[in-house]
């Protein structure tokens, strides 16, 4: 698949390039008289493309919202936005919409999808005058809410179908047995620490929750069902119910605690207990294969993985390239 494909779509995939000509990162969508950018930091007066909307699909640090959170054309779910501002302490300058709404972005029509991968994480779909109905995801952990499109743009963080580490389940049930008190569980202060949070409350778990600063502010602004929380200011003992630090911080938990991590890795000190904010390779191909699109553009992450993704896409009859593959 090349780009004539996408230009058969009334689709230029391009990319944002700063005033020394090296790339912005991910992918810019023009279409129509529109340039919609996808994840990627916010351009300056002299840069050749100017978009007219950064659409930014979640609030982690590789999609690149604290650039593009500055725009006025910024666009995100509000829980995006507040993720954003807890973690990189600014106002965020653009537009906001709750997810599931239909929202006017330049004149058009784009409807908004949750992904399920972090709090506020979303995707977004339009039609162009070609009547081509393009999906982009950023990073999914359920599709089961995703419309079937024309032109999906997707991502790639776990699609490499050799590779045995992109194969996992999610292993609820073991978490679910290991909280208590005295137990600390080392999680990423955004998305992993909600999802475990998410977790021990529907497990039942009603006691105190503490944890690190980043995590417990995120945590306590952005969810409104997370029950009793407790700030660790300090680790200096005295740690109230179960405990949820980043993994780097387990270390300065007491000896006498239960650790683990939080992580489909096998390279931690501590014992793993699998929970992604992730689709595996399998559901990804899945995903693909139920939406039917008529192409598949893989726009994230670095590395081989989208290549790897696109090749075993396009084995199994779908049409598809990873960005670094086109020719733009
Ligand atoms: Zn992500």
């Amino acid at each position: 698949m090349d780009n004539s494909t996408m230009h058969d779509f009334g689709i230029d995939v391009s990319r944002l390039t700063t005033t020394r000509k090296t790339h912005r990162p991910h992918v810019a969508l023009c279409f129509d008289d529109h340039v919609f950018a996808v994840d990627t930091t916010r351009t300056f007066g002299n840069d050749p493309i100017q978009p007219d909307a950064y659409l930014i699909t979640h609030a982690h640090s590789d999609h690149h919202g604290k650039s593009a959170m500055l725009s006025p054309k910024s666009i995100c779910s509000e829980e995006t936005a507040r993720a954003l501002e807890i973690r990189f302490g600014k106002d965020y300058m653009g537009q906001t919409f709750k997810i599931g709404e239909t929202i006017n972005i330049d004149g058009v029509e784009v409807a908004t999808h949750p992904t399920h991968h972090t709090i506020g994480s979303c995707a977004f779909s339009w039609v162009n005058d070609n009547g081509t109905k393009t999906l982009v995801t950023g990073d999914v952990k359920d599709a089961s809410d995703l419309p079937g499109c024309d032109f999906l743009v997707t991502e790639a963080n776990y699609g490499d179908p050799a590779d045995p580490s992109c194969y996992f389940e999610d292993d609820v049930a073991g978490l679910e047995q290991i909280i208590g008190d005295n137990v600390a569980l080392g999680a990423y202060a955004f998305g992993k620490a909600q999802r475990a949070v998410s977790i021990a409350r529907n497990a039942g778990w009603h006691d105190g929750i503490s944890m690190d600063t980043k995590g417990y502010n995120l945590t306590k602004g952005l969810m409104s069902d997370c029950g009793h929380l407790n700030e660790i200011v300090e680790y200096n003992g005295g740690y109230e119910g179960l405990v949820i630090v980043p993994p780097w911080d387990l270390g300065k938990l007491p000896g006498s605690m239960k650790k683990y991590v939080l992580t489909g890795r096998q390279d931690y000190y501590y014992p793993a207990i699998n929970i992604s904010d992730h689709m595996d390779v399998t559901g990804l191909v899945d995903m693909v294969m139920d939406m039917q699109p008529e192409a598949t553009l893989i726009y994230h992450p670095d590395g081989h993985r989208p290549e790897r993704l696109a090749a075993h896409l396009n084995k199994v009859g779908c049409l598809a390239a990873a960005l670094g593959e086109l020719e733009i």
